[in-house]
């Protein structure tokens, strides 16, 4: 049904980057939108199919980002726009509080019962990862009757004022936006490359000091919520050393604290397992969904316990637009990609090519701190050689020179020295294999 034809997998430049169509657009995106917008990579783009972006000049570049890791399934995926063409043919928009449809049901079946838990649960749909996470706190709080949140050093969970206050980072996200929301409490986060203390008993402290934390400054009883981020995204892709997951999913348990997992970016097979909390067999009480979740729509979820989603008054949740039907349809066509072409797997297989490539680098420049990560979420630190400080300057420059050559890699982290990589899942290896030596030359050109 698609009658569009897909873009080649190949890297192609034709011109610099930014080729002179870009230049001339990219004056008129400074004359007309908001200087407090960041932009990855100067070029304006015309078209993508899977981890192919197409600029105006006629540059093929390679996507490892994913638009932040949402178009899993790729760019432009055929059974996405099949399905988007269906819908928006059919009806765009009725709001689900006033006359429902069946796509949105059917994409919380397929929520419920995908995520993990084998008991009843029950999803509600919103716009973005930020709306999702507020959802889940409003829940979590209505639920529990208690005020406090809990959450870690690196975290990111959204830009909107509750969201910003449950985020860690200051610059750029929460720097002259305060005040921010109260009854949020940060603990600390077993970050192994930047902890103090011994690595070998890094759990086991950690979960002491976050445990110790929140009984003597919070009280266990005030808590509603332990809301966590499986791999931290936007913090660096900090990896929580075995057993911290399972370890905090058991204090909440005998606490009677909400363990809600953000899977914001690290759900639907991006990190080789349907959702990141899988890799320890950990079972939240609710898990935040979006990027991913719809093909590059716009689509946000919370999934969780029956009694937990249902102990909300009716008419207390929702939105005009939450679960937009185009969006559930997009949605329809992710999971279904998902599933038929077995992108857990693929993920899990390339993400294995990824780490070899990686390691190999690291090997080779000792600039790379570390490797880390699972699936097709991984990333590098980069440091000073012969030191643990940040090398930020490396960062930018290895970004800069990828993009020169037509790769597309995203940073990331609280020190501003991470480089993370984000393929879609169905990237062919050949392409993630161009776009490695491509990293290996920039290392190289330092
Ligand atoms: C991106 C992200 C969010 C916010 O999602 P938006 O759709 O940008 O609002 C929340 N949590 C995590 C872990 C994220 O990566």
């Amino acid at each position: 049904m698609t009658t569009t034809t897909k873009l080649s997998q190949e890297r192609r430049l034709v011109t610099a980057i930014p080729g002179p169509k870009s230049t001339e657009a990219l004056k008129r995106r400074t004359e007309a939108t908001s200087g407090g917008l960041g932009m990855a990579i100067p070029v304006i783009i015309e078209r993508a199919s899977d981890a192919i972006l197409l600029d105006i000049d006629g540059n093929q570049i390679i996507d490892l980002g994913s638009g932040i890791g949402v178009t899993n399934v790729g760019n432009a995926a055929e059974r996405v726009v099949d399905r988007v063409i269906e819908q928006v043919q059919a009806f765009t928009h009725t709001c689900f509080t006033v006359a429902p449809y069946m796509n949105y049901i059917e994409v919380c079946e397929i929520l419920n019962r995908i995520t993990p838990g084998t008991f009843k649960k029950k999803s509600l749909l919103v716009n973005s990862g930020a709306e999702a996470v507020e959802n889940a706190v409003k829940v979590a709080r209505h639920y529990t009757k208690r005020p406090a949140i809990v959450v870690f050093e690196h975290s990111y969970h959204g830009r909107t004022n509750l969201t910003m206050a449950l985020t860690a980072k200051n610059m750029p996200y929460k720097e002259g936006f305060g005040p921010f929301a109260p009854e949020i409490y940060r603990v600390p986060m077993p970050y192994s490359l930047h902890w103090v203390g011994p690595k070998e008993t890094i759990t086991q402290d950690a979960l002491a000091m976050v445990t110790s934390k929140i009984e003597k400054e919070i009280g266990a009883h005030n808590v509603a919520a332990i809301l966590i981020e499986p791999i931290q995204g936007e913090g660096g892709f900090v990896v929580p050393p075995k057993g911290f997951l399972p370890g905090l999913s058991k204090y909440a348990a005998e606490n009677g604290i909400l363990f809600i997992a953000d899977e914001v970016q690290t759900g639907f097979a991006r990190t080789g397992n349907m959702f990141a909390v899988e890799d320890e067999n950990v079972v939240p009480d609710m898990v935040i969904t979006a990027k991913g979740i719809a093909g590059g729509l716009p689509l946000a979820g919370v999934t969780g316990r029956a009694e937990v989603m249902d102990s909300v008054h009716a008419a207390g949740l929702g939105g005009t637009y939450g679960g937009n039907p185009v969006a559930c349809a997009a949605a329809l066509g992710t999971l279904e990609t998902l599933e038929k072409e077995n992108l857990v797997q693929r993920s899990r297989d390339l993400g294995k090519v990824l780490t070899d490539s990686l390691n190999k680098l690291a090997k080779k420049h000792p600039v790379i701190a570390e490797v880390r990560g699972r699936g097709l979420m991984q990333a590098i630190e980069l440091i000073v050689p012969g030191t643990n400080e940040p090398n930020t300057a490396a960062m930018q420059a290895v970004v800069k020179y990828c993009q020169s050559k037509g790769v597309l890699v995203l940073t990331a982290g609280t020190y501003v020295n991470v480089i993370r990589f984000l393929p879609p899942i169905v990237i062919t290896e050949e392409l993630l294999l161009d776009a490695m030596s491509v990293l290996d030359e920039a290392f190289a050109s330092l």
